[in-house]
């Protein structure tokens, strides 16, 4: 083999980590001195379970990212346990680089993975994760996990993080053919009919709204992050869900500024990473109750008309209606409506959280199970530190507090833009609130919101 052939060439696998700045992978892949091969495997699992918003988040994002490495994106299609090996074989590479993957199905990917690259004795490298302290790193006086936020979050700061990476002189990054069917594939989910309205993807794009949001939004975040009305969030979710965006530089660009918003921020960036935290020493959580208490409790089994009316957003209460209309519109959803909606699905529908957390990941672009399914799990009661169960939300109170002028329903539920102001959470108290074919109530809540206590009290008495 010559010089010039890459028998020591390694491949940089992207997963989570669709960015080229701040990536310590690929400074390690480079640190030999070979050519990396930059490559991202399409899983048709993975992409058959995703909705079409979800798909085309990734497909705009993957075109951005063979931007962003000038062309030589090698996107491969096909179960990475059989096209990692095959294009190690190709390339004659001898290490495989990764951002460690920390979710229980990137978790058993990566086992699967590894046994026929070592057997080829071609080297698995992990550096760094989607986080800014790595799941597991932070860890109570007794060396276990934290149970509670709070505390975590105070020994997450403590722990600290490196500043972010910068990628090293000389990198070679090296051309090898893409599967053709792959990228037709991503161009396809990229023409179809009426996709959501879905942000710039890719991470200039993601640089561009964070330095927007550094020097706008982060003053009044403290105040405007809860109301859905105002354009109070960063939206950086998408980002931070794809890696186009790592939360090392979002903190490093914090620490320049003082006061609530910036600790705010920084507090909800510990957020996604306690959640992500939880998930590494639960992985069983993400689709069963953290905590027993409520492993007693009825539920009503979906699919049910009720259950098609909240994924409709045909509930009949404007708040609960906007917020599920923006999900489909969009494929994000503001926060508080995501409690407000998750509430109202758990408590007032009596639907265990599974199944509106698969109804969540299917739709949402920043879909990620550990966020979604213990955000899910907070709100129904069974996670960690969660809300408890007897917090039901009032749909129409929390869609007056934090939609107090009715402009974010108006948005989403054309069949209410009639109505003038805060009326708009109350159609049936107005004489034409009903004109345009909004849907009528399907339950009434302070009926519901008592069935819930009660299944609750049977199952703490069973207890
Ligand atoms: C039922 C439910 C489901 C959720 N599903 C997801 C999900 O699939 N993916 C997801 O990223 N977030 C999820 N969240 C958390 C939160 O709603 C979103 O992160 C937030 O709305 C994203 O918008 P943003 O980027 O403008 O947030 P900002 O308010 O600008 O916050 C900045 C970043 O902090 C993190 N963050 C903020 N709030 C939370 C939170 N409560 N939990 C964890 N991280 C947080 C996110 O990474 C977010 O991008 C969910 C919350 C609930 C209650």
């Amino acid at each position: 083999m010559s010089a010039a052939a890459p028998r020591a060439a390694s491949v940089l696998w992207l997963r989570r980590d669709l960015r080229r700045a701040d990536l310590p992978a690929l400074g390690a892949a480079a640190s030999a001195g070979a050519p990396v091969y930059v490559a991202f495997v399409l899983d048709p699992a993975l992409w058959r379970r995703a909705g079409r918003a979800r798909r085309a988040w990734l497909a705009a994002t993957l075109r951005a990212t063979d931007e962003s490495y000038d062309g030589r994106l090698c996107l491969r299609m096909g179960d990475p346990r059989t096209v990692l090996p095959e294009l190690v074989d190709e390339l004659g590479a001898t290490s495989v680089h990764v951002s460690r993957e920390t979710t229980p199905v990137g978790r058993r990917r990566d086992a699967a993975v590894t046994p026929s690259l070592a057997g080829r004795g071609v080297a698995f490298v992990e550096t760094g994760s989607p986080y800014a302290v790595g799941p597991g790193s932070v860890v109570n006086g007794t060396g276990g996990p934290y149970q509670v936020f709070t505390p975590f979050s105070r020994a997450w700061r403590d722990h600290g993080w490196p500043p972010p990476a910068t990628e090293p002189d000389g990198v070679r990054i090296a051309e090898v053919a893409s599967d053709p069917r792959a990228w037709d594939v991503v161009d396809a989910a990229l023409a179809e009919p009426d996709l959501p309205h879905l942000p710039d993807a890719g991470e200039s794009a993601a640089l561009q709204r964070w330095a927007e949001f550094l020097h706008g939004g982060l003053t009044a975040y403290g105040h405007d992050r809860d109301r859905a009305d105002r354009d109070g969030v960063s939206r950086l979710s998408p980002h931070l869900k794809l890696g186009t965006i790592h939360p090392r530089t979002l903190l490093a660009g914090l620490a320049q500024h003082r006061g609530e918003g910036a600790e705010r921020f920084a507090t909800e960036l510990a957020w996604r990473e306690y959640y992500a935290d939880v998930l590494w020493h639960h992985p069983d959580s993400a689709w069963h109750d953290l905590r027993p208490a409520l492993r007693g409790m009825t539920y009503d089994e979906p699919p049910t008309e009720l259950f098609e009316a909240w994924q409709q957003g045909r509930t009949g209460y404007p708040a609960v209606d906007a917020a599920m209309r923006q999900l489909r519109a969009e494929g994000w959803m503001h926060n508080r409506m995501r409690m407000v909606t998750a509430s109202f699905l758990t408590k007032d529908l009596h639907v265990w959280w599974p199944a509106g957390a698969r109804h969540f990941l299917e739709h949402l672009i920043d879909g990620d199970v550990a966020s979604n399914n213990h955000g899910w799990q907070w709100v129904a009661g069974t996670g960690t530190d969660a809300s408890p169960y007897f917090r039901v939300f009032n749909p129409v109170t929390q869609g007056l507090t934090h939609d107090p002028d009715g402009e974010y329903v108006r948005r989403y539920v054309p069949e209410l833009a009639h109505l003038p102001g805060k009326a708009v959470h109350e159609p049936w108290k107005h004489p034409q609130g009903y004109l345009h074919g909004y849907p009528e109530r399907v339950v009434d809540h302070a009926e519901e919101r008592r069935e819930a206590l009660r299944r609750y009290q049977a199952v703490r008495q069973s207890a």
